[in-house]
């Protein structure tokens, strides 16, 4: 028999409420008080992930261990939860009719009607019921805002849930906006009682409501919002905005989230554990230090694309006692004629990442940054396509082939650095197929990438997602995530080992080259994965880290010396 109970939160009023934050949330509580959690997204759009969307209209693409492209919102939910998520995790509408219509083609409906109810809802429930076994509570995120067309089915599936498993077992939670009125002086409660009518025309009675507000609500608001929305007062729960997302499960508990829920469902669970997230709460506020890192690409004008990046360097930063501010600059700002200003900017920064990315646009730029980097001694980061252009930057300027290119930006360069994978050569459709998902990869010794991973190996116990294991060779196992096409080519192995440019990290078959470093420069690191998809504040990823104590440790460089205007030593592309 299923014992799991449901938790389902919806949003409305508008979009960007952070319902994916206070799923993520709810989640951090309840592992708090020892249950055994589960956080699903159910995203209404017709793609069947979100890997073939453009990142300025749906943001980071996050990747799973099992090689899911999903929502952001995993992310986060990865991140507040020991949890480790699979493709299951993210269901969306586009998956639900590809099973649904290759039933009907397979005649599996014997010649009925298929219809969105009963054969599209119980796709749905199915769904969600199969990700949640073994649990004792399953955390359903529905995407979207109440109100729209193409989530009633997914919230047609949920409403039938309460009917199949009982009240006791099935939690709807609705998170709405309550605007301060400037001019007015006062909290607004219409939008959140007009959010509320919408959705119990739909027959979702919500038994808590959380309320998005600048500060917390006072008991009159609440009051209001109660008898107008038939909720108990203390059901209203004020979700006020924090200064860093991390505050937001200490925030929602203070309101007495958890216990409302704990009652609702009716289960024992201990008091909570908090202590961790306490400790982040307060080491954010308490930096000792502060930094500066330039993150060079070309989705930079809608962060939402850097979300798990963004938040790895705060983890790391959190782990050095260190406030970070990450400026975002676009690569095509060093392809115009007078980069004087990028120049600047980036000699401003005590460490320069250019993270992971997709087609020509930008490239150039991101080259020149790069190469600034390298001449100048700055700590650079290279994630993905960040590390395959440090390989072409350094082919370029100081192998001499000054014609060498990845193949992605340049079908026939006379010197494909970077080439597309073996097992990407016949592949015709665009999604999924990337290389996806983790891999295992060997650290050499004695170089940096060792260094790193081998310093957090100890504390890599306890809420880690970081897979980190000592081999009896003096090797380093390690397991990251990856989405890409292309890799370094093997023909140029050779060129390169010039005993600078140093392969660090190769996949266990000795083919893949996964980590590049420079002997010959203070801090000088590309890894072809993903290490932003398993940092969390809990437990920083080790890269992240320690770019970010590279980046003081040359900071603090130029706080004695002093920082001098940006040196043109780069050599423009
Ligand atoms: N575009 C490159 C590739 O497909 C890099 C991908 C990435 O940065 N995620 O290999």
């Amino acid at each position: 028999m299923n014992k799991t109970k449901y938790i389902f939160v919806t949003g409305g009023v508008v979009s960007s409420l952070g319902k994916g934050i206070a799923s993520s949330s709810i989640g951090a509580l309840l592992e708090a008080r020892g249950l055994n959690i589960t956080i699903q997204k159910l995203d209404p759009y017709i793609n069947v992930d979100p890997g073939t969307m453009n990142p300025f209209q749906h943001g980071e693409v996050f990747v799973t261990d099992d090689g899911a492209e999903t929502d952001l919102d995993l992310g986060h939910y990865e991140r507040f939860t020991s949890l480790f998520l699979t493709k299951k995790n993210n269901l969306t509408s586009g998956q639900v009719y590809d099973s649904i219509i290759n039933n009907e083609r397979k005649g599996v409906y014997l010649g009925k009607t298929v219809q969105v109810i009963p054969h599209i809802t119980d796709e749905i429930k199915r769904n969600i019921i199969e990700v949640s076994k073994d649990k004792d509570i399953a955390i359903v995120e529905i995407g979207g805002t109440v109100g729209d067309i193409e989530s009633l089915p997914f919230l047609e599936a949920i409403r039938q849930f309460r009917l199949d498993l009982g009240r006791e077992n099935v939690l709807y939670i609705h998170l709405t906006l309550v605007p301060y009125i400037k001019t007015a002086d006062e909290l607004k409660t219409k939008p959140t009682q007009h959010s509320v009518k919408e959705l119990r025309t739909i027959g979702i009675e919500p038994s808590i409501i959380v309320c998005r507000a600048d500060r917390v609500l006072p008991s009159d608001i609440k009051a209001k919002i109660a008898l107008f929305c038939n909720v108990e007062p203390d059901a209203v729960i004020t979700a006020k905005d924090e200064e860093s997302i991390y505050d937001v499960p200490l925030s929602l508990h203070r309101e007495g989230l958890d216990v409302k829920i704990i009652e609702y469902l009716d289960i024992w669970a201990k008091s909570p554990d908090l202590s961790e997230w306490e400790k982040i709460s307060s080491g954010l506020k308490k930096a000792k230090h502060s930094v500066t890192i330039g993150v060079v690409g070309k989705y930079v004008n809608l962060k939402e694309s850097y979300k798990s990046l963004n938040e790895s360097l705060i983890h790391g930063a959190l782990a050095n006692e260190t406030h970070v501010d990450i400026k975002y600059i676009n690569s095509e700002d060093f392809e115009c004629e007078n980069i004087d200003a990028p120049l600047q900017e980036l000699s401003a920064c005590s460490g320069i990442l250019v993270p992971g990315g997709f087609g020509s646009r930008g490239i150039s730029g991101m080259v020149t940054a790069i190469n600034y980097a390298r001449t100048n001694a700055i700590p650079y980061f290279g994630i993905c396509l960040g590390m395959q252009l440090m390989t072409v930057e350094y082919a370029r300027n100081v192998l001499g082939l000054k014609n060498a290119d990845s193949r992605e930006f340049n079908g026939n360069p006379q010197d494909p650095v970077i080439d597309l994978m073996e097992n990407q050569k016949n592949i015709g459709t665009m999604g999924g197929t990337m290389r996806l998902g983790a891999y295992p990869c060997v650290i050499k010794k004695n170089t940096l990438a060792f260094n790193i991973y081998f310093k957090n190996f100890k504390k890599s116990g306890k809420n880690t997602k970081n897979y980190v294991n000592l081999n009896s060779d003096g090797t380093i196992s390690i397991s990251e995530r990856h989405r890409h096409r292309f890799e370094f080519n093997n023909a140029y192995r050779e060129i390169f080992d010039n005993g600078d440019f140093t392969f660090s990290g190769i996949s266990p078959d000795g083919k893949l080259i996964e980590v590049s470093e420079l002997k010959t420069h203070p801090w000088y690191i590309g890894c072809q994965f993903h290490p932003e998809f398993k940092s969390t504040p809990l437990s920083p990823h080790p890269l992240f880290k320690e770019f970010i104590s590279a980046a003081l440790k040359h900071s603090r460089k130029f706080e004695t010396k002093g920082r001098g205007s940006a040196k043109k030593s780069y050599e423009t592309c």
